[in-house]
């Protein structure tokens, strides 16, 4: 993929005094009394707003709340202009709609360094239809476009994408330029040697990810649900542990694959078994290559965290995407936990920590070491697909550096 502009390349000259759409992702949860119970993803937007705000723009932002089916007003994004207030330091104007002669009017009044906040993009279902007649309301409104929504940068929706073909320039935010930095620039051109991890629940959803992985990387550990599959296809017994059948072939040509490129797989040597999957469940520890009837494996074992362990001792780049084992559950979460405190300690010695995604964000976020790593991708799918290899529509639709 081409480097993409930046907000960081435009400068008071091309920003002041200019209406700026930036497409934002304040999609954040929201309890029964539309209180913000993580604000994460607003403060993530913030250096970019800023960074329009001090240069003299008129910062219109859009962004989704939710799944609406049309104008639905739990969907509001009204209940974050308090918290997007404080955190700029600006009275945040709200406005009912995303498109129209109310919304015109609004923007023609904001002052330079101004702020307005539209209403949910996708209370309009020409949203996700990326309708161009929608793409083209939403672009009058200003004269360039700030893309910094990487949350949902793999859909191309008119907001995401459509809008880009109508405003020039169409740049990155700082937030969307941070997650191409590591995503994609730390992935093509990485430190060696290259460690991916990758776990979750199974082989099926990751198949993408290791096979463009396996083309980088020099070591591959897995883990999570996924390993039964590997293991059964090596002829273990694998008891009550999840496997997916029809996927038996794949596993064994991805073990071939990796062989063949002459990259140093990992699988756990270890397991922790369960007697029913609870979180009460009673646990033992077991070899990889025996687990008995009526036992699922829920977790990676002690040794295998240590051969990990060590194996990322000697690395310089590593990419973790999906939990080592069922870390909803406290008894079973160890593998998870030490996979975590291990980037941590490895990123203080300046190797490059990278998280893609998901649920390996929560589970570092768990641990209470989110700010020890390189990089935390704050986005679940797009992630995913750019450690496929794919290019998003969000992304492409930017003009080039
Ligand atoms: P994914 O979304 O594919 O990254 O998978 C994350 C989910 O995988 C988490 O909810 C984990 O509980 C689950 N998971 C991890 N290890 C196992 C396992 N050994 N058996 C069943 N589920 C697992």
């Amino acid at each position: 993929m081409a480097t993409k502009k930046s907000v960081g390349d435009l400068k008071e000259a091309d920003l002041k005094g200019k209406k700026v759409f930036v497409r934002v992702d304040l999609n954040v949860p929201l309890d029964d009394n539309f209180n913000i119970t993580d604000d994460t993803r607003i403060r993530a937007a913030v250096p970019t707003i800023k960074y329009l705000m001090g240069h003299g723009s008129k910062v219109i932002l859009s962004s989704h709340l939710g799944r609406p089916k049309g104008v639905t007003p739990k969907y509001s994004l009204k209940p974050l202009v308090p918290r997007l207030s404080e955190l700029l330091g600006v009275e945040v104007k709200m406005a009912n709609d995303c498109i129209g002669e109310e919304v015109e009017k609004m923007v023609a009044a904001l002052p330079d360094g101004g702020v307005l906040l539209l209403e949910n993009v996708r209370f309009y279902k020409e949203e996700e239809k990326n309708d161009p007649e929608f793409a083209k309301k939403l672009a009058s409104l200003a004269d360039l476009y700030v893309n910094d929504a990487f949350g949902t940068a793999h859909r191309a929706h008119a907001s995401t994408e459509g809008v880009a073909k109508y405003l020039k320039p169409s740049v990155a935010g700082f937030l969307m330029q941070k997650e191409l930095d590591y995503l994609v620039g730390a992935v093509a051109n990485p430190k060696k040697p290259f460690a991916a991890i990758v776990g979750g629940s199974k082989v099926s959803t990751k198949i993408g990810v290791i096979e463009s992985l396996l083309a980088k990387v020099d070591i591959l550990i897995l883990g999570g649900g996924m390993m039964f599959t590997f293991y059964k296809a090596q002829g273990h017994a694998v008891g009550s542990s999840l496997v997916e059948e029809d996927k038996l072939d794949l596993a064994t040509s991805l073990l071939e694959k990796a062989k063949a490129k002459g990259v140093s797989l990992l699988l756990p040597t270890d397991v922790v078994v369960a007697d029913k999957f609870a979180a009460d469940a009673n646990s033992k520890v077991v070899p990889a290559s025996g687990i008995p009837d009526g036992w699922m494996g829920l977790d990676i074992g002690p040794d295998s965290i240590k051969t990990f362990s060590e194996s990322l001792d000697t690395t310089q780049t590593i990419i973790w995407n999906g939990p080592m084992g069922v870390f909803e559950f406290e008894k079973f979460a160890a593998g998870t936990e030490a996979v975590a405190k291990k980037l941590a300690e490895l990123s203080g010695k300046g190797v490059t920590t990278i998280i893609g995604g998901g649920d390996s964000v929560a589970a570092v976020e768990k641990a209470g070491l989110a700010d020890k790593m390189s990089h935390i991708s704050t986005g679940g799918g797009a992630s995913l697909e750019l450690l496929e290899g794919k290019q998003l529509p969000g992304v492409l639709a930017l003009n080039d550096a």
